[in-house]
């Protein structure tokens, strides 16, 4: 028996009781782990502990494969059709529905996200993303090959078995399902790490899965830090592929682990610091309502985040004053996830806040101008007002690393080519924007940005359908759509003699 927690929530936006068990989930069960630990979660918007959780280890991380293993061999896997596993997604996807104001509730207490925004976009597109893939799990096809008379060949798209998934805390459902989806429909069995910080909808999602009906260790969620839990995932040797969304940095560790223990197959979905470029003949009222969308949204804690925006001369100053004074609204509507009108939450942790700051610190040493915003909101939680810098130059640190804050760098450039040039001026290669009502340059310009991701008049829409991933440093491989698909499934060529003697 493991612990539970549950309270009653009494807010503006959100009556009713939230809970979940705190323990993790491992074969179809919910254990303690083998060697003890709990961490506080902590509501960003207090600072207060809101429960604590357990932590596992290595040890938990060997007996969830075994269980993932076993479950692989005897029940799931192609031996389970891809129908009846598709079923089991549908029903989760429905019990998540049936479960929607919880877990929004849960994921705004736990990361501070506006529970507008939790009920109105987040939850409702992780639901999305489960249907998605359930729909895919029947309809994973080999090829038939022509080669010659004598042979019969095929293709076939299986399983690698276990996966290890590890995945962070800015979008904590989201992320789960981006990772269990298409790893389940496509037979495998998965054993995932939410961020120690932000483990409640994960902890949840446990008790749906079990309510489904999956077969015990077909998912298995074994909360606990990244340098135990996650580093045992990404050196385990049964473990045959691994997908990680997280930071540049540990991206590195994870692929560096794999290639010293099994040579797993390697996914990462990594950091950005996306250019975000608005031409003179844009769209205006458009171009500031989406560039801060596009920076401030989940309050800057987006990979995606359009944290350099780019805007041409003719319209640098006006844009700039429109700019501040959307920005200066969002201060206006900070404070409280629950409340009424509340568009921007708290960041997610102490740490990040002090990171945060300590971006803005350097931005002023090196001769940046913070033009607005640039200080803490309140005197409980991790808020920070929406910030703009200017007066940047293509060496300082706010232009070059990941701030994962609401800070926007706005840079004037001159021509096409040269803007061109400064956007793609960058290690990472997450997402891009271009605004302008000139069709013939919109897609010229999507096309030579060095991005994984590129928004035509529009900033961090995201649809299941279609393929998310990074140029350069800012990931290997896709998740979405059908290539989600491929990347857990490894194919294998039959070749069936017709009458070729020897
Ligand atoms: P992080 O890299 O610190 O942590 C991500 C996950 O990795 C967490 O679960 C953490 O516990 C785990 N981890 C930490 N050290 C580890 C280790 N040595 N071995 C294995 N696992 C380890 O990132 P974060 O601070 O949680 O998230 C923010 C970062 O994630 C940002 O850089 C952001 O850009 C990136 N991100 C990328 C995407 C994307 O799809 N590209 C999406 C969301 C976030």
């Amino acid at each position: 028996m493991t612990g539970t927690w549950k309270t009653n929530l009494e807010t503006p936006s959100f009556k009713g009781s939230v809970g979940t068990n705190t323990g993790l989930f491992i074969d179809g069960k919910w254990t303690e782990p083998a060697e003890g630990g709990k961490i506080d979660v902590v509501n960003p918007a207090t600072g207060k502990a809101i429960t604590s959780v357990s932590l596992g280890t290595d040890k938990d991380v060997d007996l969830a494969v075994e269980a993932a293993k076993k479950a692989y061999k005897t029940v799931w896997g192609l031996k389970t059709p891809g129908t009846e596993r598709g079923k089991l997604l549908f029903k989760l996807a429905n019990l998540m529905e049936a479960n929607l104001d919880e877990l929004a509730a849960l994921e705004s207490l736990n990361c501070g996200k506006p529970f507008s925004s939790s009920k109105g976009f987040e939850i409702g597109a992780a639901i999305g993303t489960i249907r998605y893939y359930a729909g895919w799990a029947d309809k994973i096809q080999g090829k038939t090959i022509e080669t010659n008379e004598n042979k019969f060949a095929y293709t076939r798209h299986e399983p690698y078995g276990v996966v290890g998934q590890i995945i962070p805390w800015n979008f904590p459902l989201l992320m789960f399902t981006w990772k269990i989806g298409p790893a389940v429909a496509t037979g495998n069995c998965v054993v995932i790490k939410p961020s120690e910080m932000t483990p409640l909808t994960a902890l949840k999602m446990g008790s749906l899965i079990q309510e489904a009906g999956f077969p015990p260790g077909v998912i298995n969620i074994v909360n606990g830090y990244g340098h135990t839990v996650g580093a045992a995932l990404s050196a385990h040797p049964e473990i045959r592929k691994i997908a990680f969304t997280g930071s540049t940095l540990v991206g590195r560790k994870i692929q560096e682990a794999s290639a010293k223990s099994n040579l797993k197959v390697v996914t990462l979905e990594l950091g950005g610091k996306s250019p975000n470029i608005i031409f003179d003949d844009a769209d205006f009222e458009q171009a500031i309502k989406w560039g801060a969308m596009g920076i401030y949204s989940n309050m800057g804690q987006v990979c995606t985040a359009g944290s350099r925006i780019f805007v041409q001369e003719g319209i640098y100053d006006k844009f700039l004053a429109a700019f501040t004074q959307a920005s200066k609204g969002l201060q206006g509507a900070t404070g409280d996830p629950f409340a009424p009108g509340t568009q921007h939450g708290p960041q997610v942790s102490q740490t990040q806040l002090d990171r945060i700051m300590g971006y803005l610190d350097s931005a002023r040493q090196d001769g940046a101008t913070i033009h607005t915003g640039g200080e803490r909101h309140g005197n409980e939680g991790y808020f920070i007002q929406p910030t703009i810098v200017t007066d940047c130059k293509p060496d300082m640190k706010i232009v070059r690393e990941e701030v994962f804050g609401p800070v926007a760098a706005i840079i004037k450039f001159k021509t096409e080519e040269e803007v061109i040039e400064m956007a793609n001026d960058t290690s990472y290669g997450l997402a891009a924007a271009v605004f302008t009502e000139n069709n013939s340059r919109a897609i010229r310009v999507a096309h030579a940005l060095e991005a994984g991701t590129t928004w035509i008049n529009c900033y961090n829409t995201s649809e299941f359908q279609v393929p998310f991933g990074g140029y350069k440093q800012s990931g290997v491989g896709r998740e979405l759509g059908e290539y989600a698909i491929e990347t857990y499934t490894q194919v294998k060529g039959v070749h069936v003699n017709l009458g070729l003697r020897l």
